[in-house]
């Protein structure tokens, strides 16, 4: 047990497997690194997560798979890792088996577990628990085709799952890329809105789309194109300004947060600079506005996403936990949670400057500056000009 009273505690479930301790992707992969089991051990070591706060995952059903991807692709998934490879044709028409969407042991089974853990958050939710699923989050992921390192969309049918029961959802992403593959599951449901903070696409994947400009014909999707190297004081700026006039404007029932770890300082894919802090401040603030089930409990699902520096990620998303399972932790990394951290197998680069500070304490220095014009400019127009928060002025 850790030291904080019962009475401080939220009714919060972390959904996992044990099988994404086994390597996925490759080594050449920017995802062929410790991510959700590296979290779990630091978590344990902290020690910061109890046995019956875990919920295993299960596979999604073909069913639910196919909700919003094709039988085929589906197929080509699970084809492939029976024979062992990916079919030339399933390569070219559903992007499986390439450089970006490799293939790995287990290419139908440890996406479906994802998926599978992602519509299981769904349904904590709806029954009353705040969830996480850190495996999820794979929202670049289209009908027919693998996109993004993103095989199957756990996200939208996390999302369809929560539809299922009538409520409203607010989908809010704030990893480092355009949640693309969410916005198209859900441009035709009026009672799901997409919010995604991101890097401009003119300068980063998926390189269109995204644009504030964007919201669709039902409008429901808000996107905020962000410059390269946003600090923590521009992105505070664009979410609380834009955050309560979403919730005002909106009304959700429920709200799933994508929480992709790419836009801290060190990602080596994501080009922003925002300090943990910052994350886990938006996070906090998420928490505290998020519509309540009726036994008082925030109908809140995380879902994991990107994040290529698996020390930061570790760090943040226990820090995630903790705010969701309303745990004061120490910002000092105990001496085992530090081990946890050297013992990662990943090509650490102890040249950089902050590496030392990585394993002493789990946040980093905030970062700030003056807030760009360009960024001011495009979050007034979104309140101004997008038809949805046009209404709450
Ligand atoms: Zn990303």
């Amino acid at each position: 047990m850790d030291s904080l009273a019962d009475s401080q505690r939220r009714d919060a479930v972390m959904i996992c497997a044990d099988r994404y301790r086994k390597h996925s992707y490759g080594s050449n992969h920017p995802l062929g690194i410790p991510r959700v089991s590296l979290m779990l051990d630091f978590l344990r070591a902290y020690p910061a997560l109890d046995d019956d706060e875990i919920v295993l995952s299960r596979l999604a059903s073909d069913d639910e798979l196919l909700t919003f991807h094709t039988p085929d692709y589906v197929q080509a998934l699970r084809d492939a890792e029976r024979v062992g490879q990916v079919a030339t044709a399933s390569r070219e028409r559903h992007k499986l088996g390439t450089a970006e969407n490799p293939f790995f042991p287990g290419f139908f089974t440890t996406p479906a577990t994802a998926t599978g853990g992602s519509i299981q958050a769904a349904e904590q939710v709806a029954a009353g628990r705040i969830a996480f699923s850190p495996a999820g989050g794979m929202h670049h992921a289209m009908p027919d085709q693998a996109q993004g390192f993103c095989f199957f969309n756990d996200v939208s049918l996390a999302v369809m799952r929560l539809r299922a029961e009538g409520l409203r959802v607010l989908y809010l992403d704030i990893d480092a890329h355009h949640g693309d593959g969410v916005e198209y599951a859900c441009r035709n449901d009026p009672g799901v809105l997409t919010f995604s903070l991101h890097m401009d696409t003119g300068y980063a994947y998926p390189f269109k789309g995204g644009e504030w400009t964007q919201w669709g014909v039902n409008s429901n999707a808000l996107n905020v194109p962000l410059p390269k190297a946003t600090h923590d004081e521009e992105y505070w700026y664009a979410f609380s300004t834009l955050w309560p006039r979403v919730l005002a404007a909106f009304k959700p029932d429920a709200v799933v947060l994508q929480a992709g770890t790419d836009i801290l300082a060190p990602d080596p894919l994501g080009k922003l600079n925002i300090s943990t802090q910052l994350f886990l401040r938006v996070v906090s603030r998420v928490l505290a506005d998020c519509p309540r089930h009726a036994n008082g409990v925030p109908r809140l699902a995380v879902l994991g996403g990107g994040g290529y520096h698996p020390i930061m990620l570790a760090r943040c998303w226990a820090g995630v936990w903790a705010v969701l399972s309303g745990r004061e932790l120490p910002v000092d990394i105990p001496q085992a949670a530090a081990d946890v951290l050297r013992g990662a197998a990943w090509d650490q680069d102890e040249d950089e400057p902050y590496f030392q500070s990585l394993f002493l304490q789990r946040l980093d220095q905030p970062t700030d500056g003056p807030i760009r014009d360009d960024l001011v400019r495009t979050v007034e127009s979104l309140c101004a000009q997008h038809p949805l928060l046009r209404s709450v002025q």
